[in-house]
């Protein structure tokens, strides 16, 4: 089999060299497979390589198998990984220990080929179904953009880290003009389809990575832009008003323009320990409420009132 991107890749954590050539003969056809010798190497090569799989030795000197294990589940980047001891030690009260410290599985040697490579597969499976299904679950459904439970988790971890680092955090929060009205006019099936081609479009906007554009809920999106302050949260709302005055969706029942318009307000932050996430939420809320009263198809930012440059 050829190695390609999409090879799932196992980590194999053993102190023997005649081990892990063992292993690697057994699994090294289906899959990408990468070693570790010792506990502390295993640890970064998994930080590192997110492996699908973790085949891990017990008994290795300095750091053991259960407390590479026990590490591996307290790290937020490395929890996920599915780890199978292998090992010499048969005693029931061993596996029982594997087990209970997060192992989903436990192979005593002499490892038995067929029985690895069968479990190795059904492992996989599982991991693939499991990564499949968690990130359908951080999608919205109708939009197919990030939805309210991925925004809600970024939030709180950018919050976090701009804490540490002492960088600002921008929100913007977009709301579509008259949407009832739009769904009164044109219908809610046509309604479904104004808001897949706006939350596409402003999802095409942001081109870092860390930023992000969710469906906040109804006809509400919301950016969350990491170390962005000022002048870099105008542009942003510049081109997401950009975008959508681009589609040119006709909207003949609103007072406010022929086509589809948004209103937005957003919030600039420098994270500290006197104020939360949610703060910063609701003064880009409150922003959107006074965009709204001021004749809405316009940013509100801070104090400060962005002229319609459109
Ligand atoms: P405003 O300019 O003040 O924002 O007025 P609005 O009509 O956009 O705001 P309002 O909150 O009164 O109405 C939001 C509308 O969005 C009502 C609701 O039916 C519609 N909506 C929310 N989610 C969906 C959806 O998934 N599909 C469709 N078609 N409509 C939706
Ligand atoms: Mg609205
Ligand atoms: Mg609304």
């Amino acid at each position: 089999m050829v190695v390609g991107e999409n090879q799932p890749k196992i980590l194999i954590v053993d102190d023997m060299a005649a081990n892990i050539d063992l292993l690697h003969q057994a699994l090294g056809e289906e899959y990408e497979v990468l070693f570790a010798t010792n506990g502390l190497d295993a640890l970064a090569v998994a930080a590192a390589e997110s492996p699908d799989l973790i085949l891990l030795d017990v008994m290795m000197p300095e750091m053991d198998g259960y407390q590479v294990c026990r590490r591996l589940k307290a790290e937020e980047g490395t929890r996920h990984i599915p780890v199978i001891f292998v090992t010499a030690l048969s005693e029931e009260a061993d596996e029982a220990r594997g087990l209970h410290l997060g192992a989903i599985d436990y192979l005593t040697k002499p490892v038995s080929v067929p029985i690895l490579q069968a479990r190795v597969r059904n492992h996989l499976e599982l991991k693939k179904r499991g990564d499949m299904l968690e990130r359908l679950a951080m999608l919205d459904g109708l939009t197919s953009i990030p939805n309210r439970r991925r925004f809600d988790e970024t939030l709180e971890r950018e919050w976090r880290r701009c804490l540490r680092a002492a960088r600002p955090l921008s929100l913007i929060l977009i709301d579509i003009d008259h949407f009832k009205l739009f769904n009164d006019h044109y219908g809610h099936a046509l309604g479904d389809r104004c808001l897949k081609k706006v939350a596409t479009a402003l999802a095409r906007t942001q081109t870092r990575s860390a930023d992000l554009v969710a469906r906040y809920g109804g006809e509400e999106f919301v950016c969350l832009l990491p170390e962005i302050a000022s002048e870099g949260v105008q542009s942003s709302a510049r081109r997401m008003r950009e975008a959508v005055a681009t589609l040119r969706i006709p909207h003949q029942a609103s007072p406010t323009a022929e086509i589809v318009t948004l209103s937005l307000g957003a919030a600039t932050l420098t994270p500290s320990r006197l104020c939360h996430a949610g703060d910063l939420v609701e003064t880009a809320d409150r922003f959107l409420y006074q965009a709204k009263s001021a004749g809405r198809d316009r940013l509100l930012w801070g104090a400060v009132e962005i002229p319609d440059e459109a």
